[in-house]
């Protein structure tokens, strides 16, 4: 299955998906590189390093 990754918030999402679940936005790409699980925002230092306010699985770089 192929994955693809939102150009907004950087969520991963399938490619069924047709509107981010994070953010709404539908634009996506293919072209992204890296995976980072955010499991409690609010706690992670890594999702306040990259500016995730939302659980999720989110790329690291999206081109
Ligand atoms: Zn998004």
């Amino acid at each position: 299955m192929r994955y693809k990754a939102c150009r907004n918030c950087r969520a991963i999402c399938e490619d069924k998906e047709e509107v981010c679940p994070i953010c709404g936005s539908n634009d996506f790409t293919y072209n992204w590189e890296g995976i980072v699980a955010i499991v409690d925002p609010f706690k992670s230092q890594v999702a306040k390093i990259l500016g995730h306010e939302k659980a999720g699985i989110y790329a690291l770089k999206v081109y």
